[in-house]
């Protein structure tokens, strides 16, 4: 990963930790049925720091299942939308 502000290609890798040791996790918001589907106990986020110019990035870390998952939920949503347009 290359930092996106000044191209600097070492970044810093590390974690967000809360002050109680806690760590950030991400859990999709919005549709209900995808927060269901990928939000079970929110996914490890990492963040890479730039020592250059300070700029924070984040990956999250997703893992085979939950791809597999997010593309049956694309899939259907893909499908229901075309049979809402049939129903027009
Ligand atoms: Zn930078």
């Amino acid at each position: 990963m290359h930092c996106t502000e000044c191209g600097n290609p070492s970044l810093v890798e590390g974690e967000l930790i809360h002050s109680d040791g806690d760590k950030t996790k991400f859990s999709p918001t919005g549709d209900p049925k995808l927060k269901r589907t990928l939000g079970m106990g929110g996914r490890p986020v990492r963040a890479y720091g730039c020592p250059r110019c300070g700029r924070l990035q984040f990956s999250v870390e997703f893992n085979e299942e939950d791809l597999k998952k997010y593309q049956s939920f694309e899939g259907e949503q893909q499908r229901s939308a075309v049979e809402q347009e049939g129903n027009d």
